[in-house]
């Protein structure tokens, strides 16, 4: 549960222009023929998705607020705002050969890139990537890692060609690990539950970079972990190697989070922990923020049908996972209420999670006169013939939900950027500020895009919005997590 904090004076005079409330006027499609049953059903969700401009304003002060009760104590917020230990950014003159290790789902994906230093930058990169055996993920401790560390021992014996360890060195690895970690210092951190349908027995409550350098051991290979990092600080990480204006990354795919730079001293709950940088990345967990969300009917039914009723209530309304379920639930009710699809409710669109994120996605991207692609997706995917009116109604359906579900994320992000100047005057506005995305949703899915990046302008205004670059970074993460581990070399210091 979050603690109400009150927002300190400075929110107050947070310098964004804040011109007189207009409501943008409303375009409702007329559809003619179709079942007029499903039409109220349609406007209603609308209505219950509309994201006007004070709404979008309430969630980024209250995401802004979130975070500073997040980073007051442990505990006090939604967001658990949990330190990264990392406290240094890649400069680009990064040298010499790093490997990156990223578990974060059903693949795994190992990496090595040779740096060059300021002039030469990556000089080669090589990944693999192995798809973890399902038994594997119920197994125990030691059969994960030992599979882990054999592919990895397999990937560096073809190390080679343009991949050159310095005399005297042992080889590093950054280990980008998007599971629930207690982090205790940047290459340690104990996994508090398995998630996304593992189960494996022995590790929660364990150090996995112990679990990791153990079987890594038993492998014979000659390698430790520098970094222990979740995908979002990777993203970050591979994007400020680019472009020193990165200051937040957010990625949207099957779930959702976002991490920051902050300076040390807005940091209450720090204790212990020395910056010599002063700076240090949060990540943030956005995934869990609640305030003022506008659920309808279908979130809070698809939510309390969940593995975790009444969590993550952020990310089910705005990542991959769980568009297109939405979707499927409004489209349930209006052939349910009001015929969509004749007498019968089709058998397969009753099934949860039959219609994915790319299936509403794809909907959307059909500019056919007769909708074609539209009707094969929702013949295919659900089983239901279709005309033409029935098809134009279900792509309303789909962008009234990637529309909330875009908005929303460009909120956050606003509040992400209004929390780190209100507590660090001129860090964020006034100058050139790049936000680094990245996440299949995020990628492929244009209306979602455009839906985001609007809404920070418009919450914004055109004079601070005009420094902020909202730039895909593609994969940034795995070399993100190379990078890292080159920053934290035991080497270098
Ligand atoms: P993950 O988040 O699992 O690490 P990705 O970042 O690749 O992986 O994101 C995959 C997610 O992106 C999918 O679960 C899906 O929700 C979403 N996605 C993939 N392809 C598309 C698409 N064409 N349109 C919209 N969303 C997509
Ligand atoms: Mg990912």
């Amino acid at each position: 549960m979050s603690i109400a904090v009150n927002p300190p004076p400075s929110l107050r005079s947070f310098p964004i222009s804040r011109s007189p409330i207009t409501r943008s006027p409303r375009v409702t499609m007329v559809l003619r023929s179709s079942p007029p049953a499903a039409l109220p059903i349609l406007t209603k969700l609308q209505n219950d998705c509309a994201t006007p401009l004070p709404l979008l304003r309430n969630i980024a002060d209250a995401m802004a607020v979130e975070m500073r009760a997040g980073l007051a104590v442990d505990g006090g917020s939604d967001l658990k705002m949990i330190l990264s230990y990392v406290d240094f950014l890649p400069t680009g003159n990064e040298r010499g050969l790093f490997y990156a290790l990223d578990l974060g789902g059903t693949n795994f994906r190992v990496l090595r890139t040779q740096l060059g230093g300021r002039d030469e930058r990556v000089i080669a990169t090589e990944f693999e990537q192995v798809s973890i055996p399902q038994d594997l993920m119920c197994g125990t401790s030691e059969e994960l890692f030992d599979f882990i560390a054999s592919a990895l021992a397999k990937f560096v014996k073809k190390e080679g060609g343009k991949f050159i360890l310095p005399n005297g060195r042992s080889r590093e690895t950054g280990f980008t690990f998007s599971f629930p970690v207690k982090q205790t210092s940047i290459d340690s951190g104990i996994l508090i539950k398995w998630t996304k349908g593992f189960s494996v027995s022995g590790t929660p409550g364990k150090d996995i970079v112990v679990c990791l350098n153990e079987a890594m051991g038993r492998q014979g290979l000659d390698m430790r972990v520098s970094a222990l990092v979740n995908d979002t600080v990777a993203t970050l990480a591979g994007a400020r190697y680019w472009d020193n204006d990165v200051m937040v990354a957010v990625i949207l795919g099957t779930g959702t989070n976002a991490c920051y730079v902050e300076s040390v001293e807005a940091i209450p709950k720090l204790q212990g922990h020395k910056s010599s940088s002063g700076k240090t990345i949060i990540n943030t967990e956005w995934g869990a923020f609640s305030n003022g969300l506008p659920l309808t009917e279908y979130d809070r039914e698809m939510d309390a049908e969940s593995i975790n009723p009444g969590e993550q209530l952020f990310e089910k309304t705005i990542s991959g996972m769980y568009l297109g379920e939405i979707v499927r639930r409004v489209l349930v009710r209006m052939a349910e209420t009001g015929s969509l699809f004749g007498k019968h409710i089709p058998e397969k669109l009753q099934t949860p999670f039959a219609l994915g994120t790319p299936n509403i996605s794809s909907m959307q991207q059909d500019t056919s006169e007769d909708l074609e692609a539209v009707g094969s997706i929702l013949y295919e995917v659900t089983g239901v013939d279709s005309n033409l009116d029935v098809r134009k109604m279900v792509v309303e359906v789909c962008d009234t939900i990637a529309k909330r579900g875009g908005r929303l994320a460009g909120a956050g992000i606003v509040g992400i950027l209004q929390k780190m100047e209100q507590d660090s005057k001129g860090v964020v506005f006034g100058k050139r500020m790049v936000v680094a995305m990245d996440g299949g949703l995020y990628e492929h899915y244009p209306q979602y895009k455009r839906y985001l990046k609007e809404a920070v302008a418009e919450i914004l205004g055109p004079e601070l919005s005009s420094h902020v670059v909202i730039e895909h970074s593609k994969d940034g993460s795995g070399i993100g997590a190379a990078l890292l581990a080159a920053t934290n070399s035991i080497f270098e210091h």
